[in-house]
């Protein structure tokens, strides 16, 4: 029986829990494979207000075996639209959006500072440390999940403090971040099922204490069911680290409209002598693009060239001015 009012009567009970404050909270969760649907689901069972979930790929068979959102039915859907569709089944009041999109093309620099936390649950050295610069420009912490074959760990990055990509070498932060899907070959070693969910676990828990402004472990947490141990891990900012560039927020303009404004409508912004720049080539899936939004069809509207809602898009002047524009974001659904 369902609409009593008696759904999370429980969680009254636990100390420091507050089910109003996660009914208002808003969380971005990158990466929808066996750990990041697992999160959603668990959040959405918490009771967190509104989803944001982000992915490319389209749910495989062998997604069925480590992710309790995906049936049958969803193989060749896409990931963020069939655990959305899950969601919305099992957890009416909490609202979500998909975005089948990399995170990049998917979730706007304004839709990042604007979460209560986000939630990093991509497969990816390079696409980890390019949400960790994206995070890093409009100061949002983020809370990463990563599985091994045999145990995984959870670290949160405060906002100012260490992100992911100050724990990797130089040569792992210039990798090219080319997206490589779950069913490109060659497979690497994933994780099982119980371990994306304990993982995914551990991570939930941490997010809802974020959301109540509870402390949460400082640094990483190894979580080894081999030895039966979780372990805390520090972790120190890197002064050499490239991914602490801040977006000045007093050089942020609104521009009054989303991705559903047209090329045009943006240069109408622009002044003589100054170029306003996407963050990824204009044309998605070609990396040789330019990334120039005066070089695209005038008539072409900001989504068509990949630039997400609440993007926050760079306007230079040469040699070295920049300021910026902020997309409107979408409606809460
Ligand atoms: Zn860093």
């Amino acid at each position: 029986m369902t609409g009593t009012g008696q759904r999370f009567v429980r969680h009254a009970l636990i100390p420091g829990w507050d089910q109003r404050s996660l009914a208002g909270s808003s969380v971005v969760i990158v990466g929808v494979g066996a750990v990041g649907s697992e999160v959603a689901r668990l959040l959405a069972l918490a009771g967190v207000g509104r989803l944001l979930l982000c992915d490319p790929d389209t749910v495989e068979e062998s997604n069925l075996s480590r992710g309790a959102l995906y049936g049958p039915a969803d193989v060749g859907r896409g990931k963020a639209e069939a655990a959305a569709a899950a969601l919305r089944h099992r957890d009416p009041a909490t609202a979500v959006t998909a975005r089948t999109a990399d995170f990049r093309h998917g979730v706007g620099l304004a839709e990042l500072r604007a979460a209560d936390a986000v939630l990093c649950c991509l497969d990816s050295v390079a696409d980890r440390i390019a949400l960790a610069s994206r995070c890093g420009l409009v100061g949002a912490g983020l809370l990463d999940a990563g599985t091994y074959p045999w145990g995984g760990e959870v670290r949160y990055y405060p906002p100012g403090g260490a992100c992911f990509a100050c724990g990797c070498s130089p040569a792992e932060r210039s990798l090219t971040a080319w997206h490589v899907t779950c069913a490109d070959p060659p497979a690497h070693a994933g994780a099982s099922g119980p371990v994306s969910a304990l993982t995914a676990a551990w991570q939930s828990v941490t997010a809802v204490r974020l959301l109540f402004g509870l402390p949460v472990p400082a640094g990483a947490v190894r979580l080894d069911p081999v030895s039966g141990l979780s372990q805390p891990v520090g972790l120190r900012a890197d002064p050499a680290c490239p991914c602490h560039e801040r977006l000045d927020p007093a050089r942020i303009t609104l521009a009054g409209f989303g991705p559903a404004g047209t090329v045009a409508d943006l240069l109408a912004l622009v002044q003589p002598g100054e170029h306003a720049l996407a963050w990824q080539p204009i044309v998605p899936g070609d990396p040789l693009a330019p990334m120039t939004i005066a070089a695209a069809d005038p008539r072409a509207t900001l989504a068509e060239l990949g630039i997400p809602p609440g993007e926050i898009l760079p306007v230079v002047r040469p040699p070295d001015e920049v300021r910026y524009l902020e997309l409107q974001r979408e409606a809460p659904a």
